[in-house]
């Protein structure tokens, strides 16, 4: 029920069942509905909302034998928000709520512990204040840092009864100043300011930002949880902490976590104190660590998936606070995958479900050099993969104006919190001094697939004054640094950054999803480079190979140039002649690579002022020629003449792709001739021929393609002679007409690749250049879209012209192939979305070929081979519905060859 009661709501009742009543504080739950509604009503909780929660109250009253507010044996609760997904650390909680002057001295009596009532109370009275009436969090440190100096104490658990005492006056003071009111004593105002506070924090900024990144709707609201207080801060024998069913950032079968003795849960996750490794549990409450290990085993089994859980020892008795799937980095992920199935925990199939395929994206980040030699500056806790380099910033907001700059930092700060959010999203890692792998940085990282180091303790890092140091070194806001979230490491040195090889275990899991999934995956791939990352990463050859990069290297550049300045087709000939071999080069390279796999070459794409230099800084050469009398005078007119007769107003909408090899058609005759001499070239040194497929941009008209497809085999009936090489032909499909005369174009093709970026270009009328930079950002502030249609597929609109392509392609000619070489090719929805329209395989950047991988197997796990089908037909009846309404009839001159 984790829609209506979130996540943490439905995991707390659902626990309650599986481990039993003693085990789970006994609580209730105000939905997400209620939060709904308050939100609909700007800020106003729903008639009889709180008649409800009394209603809840007596019973959790009645069953906890206590009350609230009673001020001989009060009953405390904790008020927390849950929302359907998690959110760790975005959203407000207050705990020990129902103390006040008079409880404060029941509860001492009761327990018989003066300074464990007062403990809370001073807790109750700061936290209340912070996040219900926003009391400053510096103002509150500065308080707790002032009241240990003049105690002279060092920790928070050496302030005497007396401290605390004074210290919640303080803070009742602060709360004061900030609000002009008194604290608050009656317990039930208490209670309903705390359920607004978090409501109105599901709108507060860093939530909002939170599920911008992690596209979580704004519409869902968020659950309140109120719980009967357990205490981990009532002695020795109490305590609280965090544990995960296996490690967290590894994914290895061993539990782990962190606790503290005689602390309350936020002690655990603000850093600011140093937490113990929850190995060490054992030796301090041999019994509760025995209970935790046996209770985290079984709800891994019950959830069948690895568990993130918060728990608290009251006087050596253990309590489950919560429990959720452990969000984890992409290798502790894949670990676990593979490991629950050897368990016999999961089938294959549920266990490559566990993995985030967006998120495998941190497997495939740099790592220090393994080889490198480096000097360590401090050892941190790794908690969270990755490595990372760059200067130094001390503050979220420095985080973001260097990174808007272009600049990479690291954000460094003793332990961060909600507020150095932004920072996280802006910075290349994070690195703290103080906390342990559960900490505010740590969960944050991690959630992120951000590099982080945290607990590098022999750091000390000052924010005021700027400085970091560190055994006899101190450095400065800019100076640059590098972390190993991986290891835990930091170092000045300047370690090489090496891209990461794929894993053991990640190799299993791929091996899975290869036997799983249905759609071929290749990859985008302009070097010989890039084909060998893509092919080590498992791509089955190249989608797509933009020829254009080819011609922008330099000794290129300058005979391209040449060849667009030729007046006449001899001259441009001439220019061709001398590309061709360099041409010839670059192709060998990629068939060398890919043998045995297809190369899908597309010919000449960008409109050719693109290889010309610019022409305003042509026009004021042009100026200085002139005034110098210069002898460079003539050439730079002609330049700047021609840079004008090819200007154009829409260069994107304008003579580019087929058009231009209408237009000119030796320079694909060239490219073609290049491209064939290469693959027989490799087919007679290695014997092993690739499947080469030329492909054309830009096609709209099926009288396009039929010509070009005409240039091709003509070409290659010059240059092959039955020497092996396999030669198919076929089109790009990227403009809107093309996806409605599909059928006609089919004729001419031997496979389709979906360019899904000038598609969505062209169907939306968006510029691919301008808009994610312009308005798109407001688009999605207002909701008009979720993401970037460049980035995730608008399946509604461009996905519909795909599926409907597709079928129509496919009517006329059966054995037709299909693929999408569009960005969208390595965006894990879009993916699934491609395996439903029944494509062949989908082409993206050689780092994306693993997640594509997996998410191809997601997708053919989750929407077997009957679904495909259904789909299929479905397409089939709105084509046919579509062609019936048409007629037969040509549509005329417009329609072109007919
Ligand atoms: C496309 O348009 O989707 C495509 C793959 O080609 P390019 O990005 O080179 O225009
Ligand atoms: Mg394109």
């Amino acid at each position: 029920m984790r829609e209506l009661l979130g996540g943490k709501g439905a995991n707390v009742a659902e626990m309650t069942r599986v481990l039993g009543e003693e085990r789970v504080p006994a609580g209730f739950t105000i939905t997400t509905e209620a939060c709904v509604a308050y939100m609909r009503a700007e800020r106003s909780e729903p008639d009889g909302m709180y008649e409800e929660v009394a209603e809840a109250l007596s019973r959790l009253e009645h069953k906890a034998g206590k009350k609230l507010g009673d001020p001989d044996d009060p009953l405390l609760v904790s008020v927390r928000s849950g929302a359907r997904e998690s959110m760790p650390g975005m959203m407000d909680t207050v705990l020990n709520l129902g103390m006040n002057d008079q409880s404060v001295e029941g509860l001492a009596k009761q327990t018989d512990n003066e300074r464990f009532a007062w403990d809370s109370y001073r807790r109750f009275v700061q936290m209340f204040g912070n996040v219900c009436r926003g009391v400053s969090g510096e103002s509150i440190e500065r308080a707790i840092k002032e009241q240990k100096s003049s105690a002279g104490v060092e920790d928070d658990t050496d302030l005497s009864v007396d401290d605390l005492k004074a210290l919640t006056d303080t803070f009742k003071e602060l709360y004061r100043d900030k609000t002009d009111k008194d604290f608050p004593q009656e317990p039930m105002e208490q209670l309903r300011q705390a359920i607004r506070a978090v409501f109105d924090s599901w709108l507060g900024e860093r939530a909002i930002e939170y599920r911008r990144q992690n596209r979580i709707p704004d519409e869902w609201g968020t659950a309140v949880n109120v719980q009967q207080m357990v205490f981990g801060n009532k002695g020795d024998d109490s305590g609280s902490g965090v544990a995960f069913s296996r490690n967290e950032v590894t994914g290895e079968p061993e539990p782990s976590g962190d606790f503290l003795v005689n602390a309350q849960g936020e002690d655990v996750v603000s850093g600011v104190r140093t937490p113990k490794d929850i190995a060490e549990l054992k030796d301090v409450m041999p019994e509760a660590h025995a209970a935790l290990m046996d209770i985290l085993a079984k709800l891994e089994g019950h959830y069948e998936d690895m568990q993130d859980t918060e728990f608290t020892v009251e006087s050596g008795q253990l309590f489950m606070l919560q429990t959720r799937n452990a969000k984890r980095p992409a290798q502790a992920a894949v670990r676990f995958a593979v490991d629950a199935v050897e368990e016999d925990l999961l089938s294959r199939e549920q266990a490559i479900a566990t993995i985030d395929a967006d998120r495998l994206d941190a497997l495939l980040h740099p790592t220090f050099d393994p080889d490198a030699d480096y000097a360590v500056l401090a050892r941190g806790v790794a908690a969270s993969p990755g490595a990372a380099r760059g200067e130094i910033v001390f503050s979220a907001q420095d985080a973001v104006s260097a990174s808007e700059e272009g600049r990479d930092v690291i954000l460094v700060r003793p332990f961060t919190e909600a507020d150095d959010v932004a920072g996280f999203y802006a910075a290349k890692g994070v690195l703290t001094s103080e906390g342990g792998k559960a900490s505010h940085a740590a969960l944050v990282a991690r959630g992120m697939g951000l590099p982080c180091v945290s607990g590098a303790s022999e750091l000390v890092i000052d924010v005021a004054s700027g400085t970091v140091s560190a055994d006899g070194t101190s450095l400065a806001a800019g100076d640059l640094i590098a972390i190993d979230g991986t290891a835990g490491i930091v170092t000045l040195d300047e370690v090489e950054l090496v891209d990461p090889e794929v894993n053991e275990h990640f190799e299993t899991v791929l091996g899975w999803c290869d036997e799983l999934r249905r759609l071929g995956v290749r990859a985008n791939a302009d070097t010989t480079e890039d084909a060998r990352k893509a092919r080590e990463f498992g791509a089955e050859g190249i989608g797509l190979c933009r020829t254009e990069h080819m011609f922008s290297v330099d000794d290129r550049a300058q005979k391209m140039r040449a060849m667009i300045m030729a007046e006449s087709e001899d001259e441009r000939r001439s220019t061709l002649d001398e590309l061709l071999p360099l041409q010839q080069g670059d192709f060998e390279g990629l068939f060398e690579e890919m043998r045995g796999l297809p190369v899908t070459i597309r010919l000449l794409d960008p409109p050719l002022h693109e290889f010309l230099p610019d022409g305003e800084e042509v026009a004021q050469k042009v100026e200085r020629a002139r005034i110098e009398q210069s002898d460079d005078l003539e050439e730079l007119e002609r330049t700047l003449a021609r840079i004008h007769s090819l200007a154009e107003t829409n260069p994107m909408l304008g003579t580019r792709g087929v058009r231009l090899a209408i237009l000119a058609p030796e320079v694909y005759e060239m490219q073609v001739r290049a491209v064939l001499r290469a693959a027989k070239a490799v087919t007679e040194r290695s014997g092993d021929a690739p499947t080469v497929e030329i492909m054309i941009p830009l096609v709209t008209y099926e009288k396009e393609l039929e010509l070009m497809r005409a240039l091709v085999e003509r070409v290659a009936e010059e240059e092959l002679d039955g020497d092996g090489v396999e030669l198919r032909v076929g089109t790009m499909i990227e403009l809107p007409r093309a996806c409605f005369v599909a059928d006609r174009i089919a004729e001419h093709a031997d496979f389709f690749s979906f360019g899904t970026n000038d598609l969505t270009q062209t169907a939306l009328g968006f510029s691919r250049d301008d808009v994610e930079a312009g308005f798109l950002n407001r688009y999605m502030e207002e909701k008009i879209v979720g993401r970037s249609p460049f980035e995730t597929i608008d399946k509604p609109g461009v996905g519909w012209l795909v599926r409907l392509a597709a079928w129509v392609g496919r009517e006329r000619k059966p054995e037709l192939k299909l693929g999408i070489c569009g960005e969208h090719g390595g965006d894990p929805d879009s993916v699934v979305f491609f395996h439903i329209a029944g494509l062949d395989y989908v082409s993206c950047s050689p780092f994306r070929v693993p997640i594509a991988r997996v998410a191809a197997a997601q997708a053919a796990v989750a929407h077997g081979p009957g679904e495909l089908a259904a789909a299929a037909q479905a397409a089939i009846e709105a084509g046919q519905a579509a062609q019936e309404a048409l007629g037969d009839e040509d549509p005329g001159a417009n329609g072109g060859s007919g």
